[in-house]
């Protein structure tokens, strides 16, 4: 069976049906959003100073769950996760110019967000185990005009915690996790996204658990949390009511969520452990399976830390046969899901042409920019040459995988691996 032909050279397909959709959610959060609807109030904020500032009865439930969840001193819900970024850039006291490194294997909306102040994104290097910041390179592109260093805990692990807040308790700098693929994961024996001075999690359909759109922003700093609900409701309207002293970055957004996707989420947060659980048990099994495929390294999970799976990462070291010839052999046999390379957030076209706010290079051109932050290519070799040729990535996220289904994916894998000779 094992030296049957490729299905991409006309054998067999090993997989006969599409892997099952994902879908977190059930009668629970249709109960729950249901009697959202019939009480008539779908969302409960006033953009006022008053009693209603803080918006209404589910999301203030969602908001405490989340806090007993995580183990945190605030949670404070939002309307995307982008939204969230934002409101965390803004709420730690970011100037216009200051330098923000992120990361550029994430999603656009990581490095966006710091843009959004009118601040620089610098970009440091990953790890080639965790595909997180590595703090090395964290380190090397602090500049005086570093501000806070953005962590994104990217597929489902955690970022080097330690390391990176060490290094910001060195040179003074805020840490914001980005940990929206990562929620339920852990770092030391703390939930990833609450080790940060503000962090938080994606509610977006992709993601673990989702209300369709919407984000979860979560801190132990009083202050910053105080900010973060003021930029989600038209701050500059009711600082003056509410006494505020400080008055930077309070232009406040309507970044508010819902009473249907609070009362959404209050279901979803019960769900994610064993959602969490189940990608877990069906990654040890796939990497179980694909031991001894030569130049294929599946997942590293780092001493004291779990995985969350988002995305299954693996690496590839073959010289015999092109990555993408490899990924279109085995989604011939039916493995969907699988994507060539990541993200290379410094390569695109607006940090490539420097071109954000209006035409003229807006914040790079201005006096506010400090110096000539380099968005060449070459600047993150590790995450650059796992983006061109080696990175492959298995998106757990789109299915919901049997333990058949698992047994499927490694017999393709194993099948693809002993007929590479007749790929090249
Ligand atoms: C999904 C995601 C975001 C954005 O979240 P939204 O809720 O879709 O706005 C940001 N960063 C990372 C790493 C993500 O995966």
């Amino acid at each position: 069976m094992d030296n049957e032909k490729l299905a991409l050279l006309g054998g067999p397909k090993t997989i006969a049906s599409p892997f099952r959709r994902y879908n977190p959610i059930g009668k629970e959060e249709l109960d729950a959003a249901q009697s959202v609807i019939e009480s008539g109030v779908l969302s409960k904020f006033i953009g006022a100073w008053n009693e209603d500032f803080y918006g209404g009865p589910k999301v203030k439930e969602f908001e405490r769950q989340c806090e007993h969840y995580f183990g945190v001193k605030h949670a404070v819900t939002v309307n995307s996760w982008t939204s969230g970024l934002i409101a965390a850039v803004g709420a730690i006291g970011i100037e216009p110019g200051d330098e923000v490194i992120v990361s550029p294997w994430t999603m656009c909306a990581s490095a966006t967000a710091i843009l959004c102040w009118n601040a620089i994104p610098v970009f440091a290097d990953i790890e080639p185990d965790t595909f997180c910041l590595d703090p090395a390179s964290v380190e090397a592109n602090i500049t005086p005009y570093t501000k806070a260093i953005m962590a994104v805990d990217i597929f489902g692990h955690s970022a080097n915690m330690d390391a990176l807040l060490d290094i910001a308790d060195r040179h003074g700098l805020k840490v914001i996790s980005d940990t929206a693929q990562a929620p339920g994961a852990f770092y030391k024996g703390k939930y990833a996204g609450t080790l940060a001075h503000v962090g938080g999690y994606s509610l977006n359909y992709h993601k673990h658990i989702h209300t369709g759109e919407g984000g979860i922003l979560v801190t132990d700093d009083d202050e910053i949390a105080e900010r973060l609900r003021l930029i989600r409701n038209h701050a500059e309207a009711v600082v003056a009511g509410k006494g505020v002293a400080d008055l930077s970055n309070m232009v406040g957004y309507n970044f508010r969520l819902g009473e249907i996707e609070c009362a959404i989420g209050i279901e979803q947060l019960k769900k994610l452990q064993g959602y969490v659980a189940s990608r877990q048990k069906a990654a040890e099994k796939l990497s179980a399976g694909l031991q001894g495929l030569k130049g294929l390294r599946t997942p590293v999970v780092e001493p004291d830390c779990t995985h969350a799976y988002y995305v299954y990462p693996m690496v590839l070291d073959v010289d015999t046969v092109p990555r993408a010839r490899i990924i279109e052999a085995l989604a011939a046999e039916g493995v969907t899901g699988l994507a060539a390379g990541y993200a290379n957030l410094h390569l695109l076209p607006m940090y490539q042409k420097k071109i954000a706010y209006g035409s003229k290079g807006f914040p790079w051109t201005s006096d506010i920019c400090h110096r000539n932050v380099s968005y060449e290519k070459g600047i993150c070799p590790v995450a650059e040459h796992l983006h061109e040729s080696s990175y492959i990535g298995f998106a757990m996220c789109m299915h919901e995988l049997t333990d058949e289904d698992v047994a499927l994916i490694v017999k393709s894998f194993r099948k693809v691996w002993q007929n590479l000779e007749s790929l090249v």
